[in-house]
């Protein structure tokens, strides 16, 4: 992921170099660039950066995450269509990178980490980009949030959420939406498009004065052209219904919604002891590429690991799905981290055979997408 930031760093840095340099020797480059400047870009310049998140316009939170999904959704394709190889790679790297953002979101919960990123932030971006100008409750939020120690997970600190939530691109979502992607290449669904860029297509034309408003369409995330001239639209999360509605409405184009596990318990999932999420592991993300895992579960048996250890699996990647005592205290089913129940006497109970159930409930999540199975295979 290095490597990828830092050329997506030196691109901008480039046009940067071109352009003030002709600013600077080039006088008519210099008054049309004027002319550009005159047309009034704080607008616009806010939908490239902004400081936090408040309102319609300043959104931090989507601008990164737009920026991010362009290096795998803009450019990557290139060196996934070279060959079979470049392609099950370029599948791998979105599945650990949505690993990646999946961690990322542990910002939520390792308050240490929290400050330690919040403080880097602060201290390498310049205030005046860093908090958003004329929004002071923006820097007042970030101040108190430095000071808070707890979690931000549902109702705690929620008070925190909005802040927070502008730091990371698209907390969850995005990771949610580059699993949907490379999924949608496991099978021959048809060919995939991607709109997650384009999330406003414009009808233009002589529109008259006197109406205000512009027509636009609020696309789908994805498109798929299948055989017989076929196209499908697919949403993931919920369908938004007016927007959905209305593009199914003036395209003809059928949609429909898809989403990451079960709608009662999306995944990811949160390690109901830690608070941290469980990331995919690697014997999963290999088998989905090299087609020994189905993409139509949600999980496969771990439990032989207990008594014979599964090639290819560390222990750290083991998840207890089942009653445990949680980070209240409480006994609930949920997901856990291996590691972090294996020592509580329910677990222990399930481990050795004591209780009512089959299985131990040892299991590797499959990022599995609710809503393709009604779609055959091209
Ligand atoms: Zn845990």
């Amino acid at each position: 992921m290095d490597i990828l930031l830092h050329k997506l760093g030196v691109s901008v840095n480039h046009l940067a170099i071109i352009h003030h340099t002709l600013i600077k020797n080039y006088p008519d480059y210099k008054k049309e660039n004027q002319n550009v400047e005159e047309i009034g870009l704080e607008l616009f310049a806010k939908q490239l950066y902004a400081g936090g998140k408040l309102g319609r316009n300043v959104q931090r939170q989507m601008i990164l995450a737009d920026i991010f999904q362009y290096i795998f959704i803009g450019r990557g394709y290139f060196s996934a269509t070279e060959n079979r190889q470049n392609f099950n790679k370029f599948l791998e790297l979105i599945l650990r990178v949505a690993n990646l953002l999946i961690m990322q979101e542990n910002l939520s919960v390792d308050v240490k980490l929290r400050n330690i990123v919040m403080e880097e932030l602060e201290k390498n971006i310049d205030n005046a980009d860093f908090f958003e100008p004329g929004y002071d409750s923006i820097q007042d939020n970030f101040n108190a949030l430095k000071h808070y120690n707890g979690w931000i997970v549902g109702n705690k600190g929620r008070e925190f959420e909005n802040i927070f939530d502008s730091l990371l691109p698209k907390r969850i979502g995005l990771a949610v939406e580059l699993i949907v992607y490379a999924m949608l290449h496991l099978k021959q669904y048809g060919y995939v498009v991607p709109l997650l860029l384009n999330q406003r297509i414009i009808r233009g034309g002589n529109i008259p004065n006197e109406t205000n408003s512009i027509d636009y369409l609020a696309p789908p995330d994805f498109l798929l052209f299948r055989e017989k001239g076929q196209v499908f639209g697919v949403e993931v999360g919920s369908a938004k219904d007016d927007q959905n509605t209305r593009f199914s409405l003036v395209t003809s184009i059928p949609l429909f919604s898809v989403r990451l596990g079960d709608h009662r318990q999306p995944q990811p999932f949160r390690c109901g002891k830690c608070g941290k999420w469980i990331t995919y592991s690697n014997f999963i993300i290999k088998g989905l590429i090299s087609g020994s895992v189905s993409t139509d579960t949600d999980q496969i048996d771990a439990d032989e690991f207990l008594s014979n250890g599964l090639t290819g699996i560390e222990e750290n990647e083991i998840v207890f799905y089942g009653e445990g005592d949680d980070y209240d205290g409480n006994r609930r089913e949920l997901r856990y981290h291996f590691l972090c129940v294996k020592n509580q006497d329910i677990v222990l109970n399930r481990l050795e055979g004591r209780t009512r159930h089959h299985t131990k409930g040892l299991i590797l999540p499959v990022p599995f997408v609710k809503g393709l199975e009604i779609l055959k295979e091209d």
